[in-house]
Parts: C-alpha cells; structure tokens; sequence
C-alpha cells in the first residue's frame, strides 16, 4: 500500500519514492524535518484543548492523529485532524510553514480525505490547511482536478514498484542539493 506522504516526496522527485519503497536505505534527514514533527506533535497536544470555533463547521465528532487504509485505493496514511459532519467529512493537516499552501500539500491533503470518504461513506470537498498556533488556516475546495491528479500521481507510483528500477528524474540542482539522497543518485554532480 502506497503511503500518503510519498506524494509530496514524488512531485519533489520520483527517485524519492523509488529509494524509500524499494530500497533499505536510511537516510539522514536534515533539522527542517524534525522541527516538522516537532510541530505536529505539539499540535496535537494542544488539540486537545481546542474548540475549532474559528472554523465555523458544525461537525459531530473530531478524528485525531488515526491511521487508515484502503486496498482498492492502495493508499494509507495517518490522518493529522478531520472533522465528521452529518453529511460530509473534512481533514485537517498541519504545517509548520505560513506561505501559500503547494499543490503537493494540497494533494496529500486529498489523499487522506479519500481515505476518510471511503471508510465513513460521507462526502469530501473541502478541507483545511492550519499554519500556526494561531490555527490560522487555508481552506480548500476540492476539485474533481485535485482528485484525478491525484490518482495519476498514486499510478505512476504504482508503476515504479513495478518496475523496480530507478526512474529518470529531471531533479535541477537546487533539489538535489537539499536532497538526503544525492549520495546514492550517481547520475548527480
Ligand atoms: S539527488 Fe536529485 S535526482 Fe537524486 S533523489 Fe534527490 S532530488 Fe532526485
């Protein structure tokens, strides 16, 4: 099954995908990533202390920090945040960063709400993005656009696992310099 995660780490560079499905490599992740973490997790401690007024959704009940799966989407993920309204459902994820949401971000974001659509039958079209502490938020409506490129995104990763050899990828050089993998990409400077 194809976490959900990898989907940003795809649009970043397919190699990515191909060195974490495939290979055993472990790579040194830079701070950036343990201060992402590190604000996940004190967001969900202070969640639970939250009222979501801001918000402005009359939902039944909140899912915190739950994992799901789906074998006919062949996709999993942990679910940051989603609220479960009588007739819809709308996932929340976490970001340490305030500028404009990516359009990755934005397609993670679609990938855990079709996991949730899947599993409680309610509809998902829209969904948040909360940048601080403040829970300031970007809203977003999603498009059948969103979706299908999502599930372009999960077949072209289906087809790496496939073919379990290492894709070609048009990386430039300022990716591959933050990259934890230019060690391992000999093709690379
Ligand atoms: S070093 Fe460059 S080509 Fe290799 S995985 Fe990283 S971004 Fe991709």
């Amino acid at each position: 099954m194809i976490p959900i995660n990898l989907i940003r780490q795809y649009k970043f560079c397919p190699r990515i995908v191909y060195y974490n499905l495939l290979t055993n490599i472990k790579p040194i992740f830079p701070r950036q990533v343990s201060l992402g973490n590190e604000y996940h997790d004190l967001q969900n401690e202070m969640l639970k202390s939250r009222k979501f007024k801001k918000f402005n959704i009359d939902f039944n009940e909140i899912i915190s920090d739950k994992y799901f799966e789906d074998g006919d989407l062949n996709i999993c993920g942990k679910v940051d945040l989603a609220f479960l309204c009588d007739d819809e459902i709308i996932p929340i994820e976490f970001k340490h960063i305030e500028k404009k949401p990516s359009y990755s971000h934005v397609l993670q974001l679609v990938g855990y709400g079709l996991l949730l659509e899947e599993e409680y039958q309610k509809k998902f079209t829209k969904a948040f993005i909360v940048y601080s502490n403040n829970m300031k938020f970007h809203k977003i409506d999603i498009t059948y656009k969103h979706k299908k490129d999502f599930f372009e995104i999960i077949k072209s990763i289906e087809k790496i696992v496939r073919n379990d050899i290492l894709p070609n990828s048009d990386a430039n050089e300022s990716k591959c310099i933050q990259c934890e993998y230019l060690n391992f990409c000999n093709d690379r400077f």
